[in-house]
């Protein structure tokens, strides 16, 4: 039991101290000259220097009846025993054992003077006395849930039962009922353990200690499945030769009030198994649950960081490539057009002219060619300077794509020169393309410089003649044009 003082509150615990307190108090007042000034809280559950020491002896693990837990004596019995210390009179030192046995043989060896809890037996009597009995309780049987109710040894036939060496049931069963087939383990927590793996059929214990411990282990597959006799009478065992103690404990058991016993009971039957194990694997656990959070947020912001990088490139990217796109457009553009009038270029007009030279071929169709000349450019530039000639280069590029089919494909060839390609289409029709060409020139007003006319001559491939041939007969038909007196129309045989 965890003993601390609760001040204003009426727990059990507060109850418990304040019994020690008033005993204590008494004690002093009446059998010591010790002055009331000379104690403090903190020395009533240390220390009664005055008292004479007795050692005593404990089982270590059989809670909630006692234990040792951090050094220190625990369980129902380190209560009683704090109580009957200062009824009788005695300072009570405990002599800390590995086992139960250990203790029990410390007993018989005088290096305890008593035990705080133990039942009677014959072989303890050979060097124990025993107070009397000062807490009651039952002996059960446990086993496993496949096993039904089982009511006392005569039914427990062939199943192998276990039981701890050291204790009184061992002893009993022994020699009252022979025929057992009795299994002796070192402690409950071994026999509960093999009971729990199938290695004994059925284990006897304490039914508080019992089920303490069931509950503790998490054997949900355990179950107390009947009572065993006989009925634990916990006294106090007092070695041989400290004979003269057992009136002074007898005594103080015998004062042992109603109320102690309810509160100890209370305190201890809820299994409050001081255990500081499961804090250890609670911090493990916290500790591991943070550490792993903290892996987890540091990845988080890890991967997000590089996210965002990654996202930022990608934007880069995006918008390179946009820029690319957008270089290799007007790159494309660029290379197929010329840079004044904005028409196809020389380069361009002669692939498709050889493109559509090659389709006529293949599909006995017609195909022409205009070439135009502006007549008497010359003076325009020199009359009016060379960037309004530009303009006048431009002006005439919109005349001609404005006057020819959505078929026909217009380019400047060079210089005031331009050509017409017209596909699928034969030498009249080019011819009264031209004349419409020629019309819409002659009629047009150039900005400052006036009406400008120009010449055309007119070419309808033949077949087997390459792409410069037909294109030297179109230049020739534009000569005679010139010659013949400008602003006209020839068309080459
Ligand atoms: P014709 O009727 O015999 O064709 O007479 P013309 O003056 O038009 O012929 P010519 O070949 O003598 O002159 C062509 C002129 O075109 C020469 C040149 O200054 C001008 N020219 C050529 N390219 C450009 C250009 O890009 N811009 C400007 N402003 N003038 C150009
Ligand atoms: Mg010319
Ligand atoms: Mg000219």
């Amino acid at each position: 039991m965890k003993t601390r003082l609760n001040i204003g509150v009426a727990t059990p615990n507060t109850r418990l101290f304040a019994l020690y307190f008033v005993s204590y108090l008494f004690l002093v007042f009446t059998t010591f000259s010790t002055s009331a000034q000379d104690i403090s809280r903190g020395d009533l559950d240390v220390d009664f220097p005055e008292f004479p020491i007795v050692t005593y002896c404990i089982d270590p693990d059989w809670l909630p009846y006692e234990a040792i837990r951090n050094n220190q004596h625990v369980g129902m019995s380190a209560d009683y025993m704090r109580y009957i210390g200062i009824l009788a009179e005695v300072k009570f030192v405990l002599v800390k054992t590995r086992s139960w046995e250990e203790s029990l043989r410390f007993l018989n060896t005088g290096q305890c003077d008593v035990a705080s809890m133990l039942n009677r037996s014959p072989e303890r009597e050979k060097y124990l006395l025993f107070t009397q009995p000062y807490f009651n309780d039952t002996n059960v049987l446990v086993s496993r849930d496949e096993y039904e109710f089982i009511q006392g040894f005569e039914n427990i036939g062939e199943q192998k039962l276990g039981a701890v060496s050291s204790y009184r049931q061992a002893e009993y069963i022994a020699n009252y009922y022979p025929e057992i087939d009795l299994h002796l383990v070192a402690n409950e927590s071994e026999g509960l353990r093999l009971l729990a793996e199938g290695e004994i059929d059925l284990f006897i214990g304490s039914l508080l200690s019992m089920n303490a411990k069931i509950q503790k282990n998490g054997y949900n597959h355990l179950h107390i499945s009947g009572l065993a006799g006989p009925q634990d009478l916990l006294a106090m065992g007092v070695a041989n030769q400290n004979h003269d103690l057992m009136e002074k404990l007898d005594a103080a058991i015998e004062q042992i009030p109603e109320w102690l016993h309810v509160e100890v009971y209370k305190e201890w039957n809820n299994v409050k198994v001081v255990n500081e194990a499961d804090y250890r694997l609670i911090w493990a656990i916290g500790i591991l649950f943070t550490f792993l959070s903290v892996i987890a947020f540091w990845r988080q912001r890890i991967v997000s960081r590089f996210n965002s990088q990654l996202l930022l490139k990608n934007k880069q990217l995006e918008s390179l490539q946009k820029e690319l796109l957008e270089k290799n457009q007007s790159l494309e553009f660029l290379s197929m057009r010329d840079p004044l009038t904005l028409m196809f270029n020389r380069y361009f007009i002669s692939q498709r002219c050889e493109q559509e030279r090659q389709l006529s071929l293949r599909k006995k169709t017609q195909v022409c060619l205009i070439v135009v000349d502006i007549d008497f450019f010359k003076p325009v530039n020199d009359n009016y300077g060379h960037s309004r000639g530009d303009a006048v280069l431009k002006e005439m590029a919109a005349r001609i794509t404005n006057t020819i089919r959505e078929m026909d494909i217009s380019a400047r060839w060079g210089g005031e020169e331009f050509l017409v390609l017209c596909p699928d289409t034969n030498k009249q029709e080019a011819v009264l393309l031209a004349k419409r060409l020629n019309k819409a020139i002659s009629q047009h007003a150039f900005t400052e410089v006036g009406h400008l006319t120009c010449s055309l001559g007119v070419a309808e491939y033949k077949p087997d003649e390459s792409f410069v041939q037909w294109f030297d007969r179109g230049d020739q038909a534009l000569y005679q044009a010139k010659n013949s007196g400008r602003d006209r129309v020839v068309c080459a045989e």
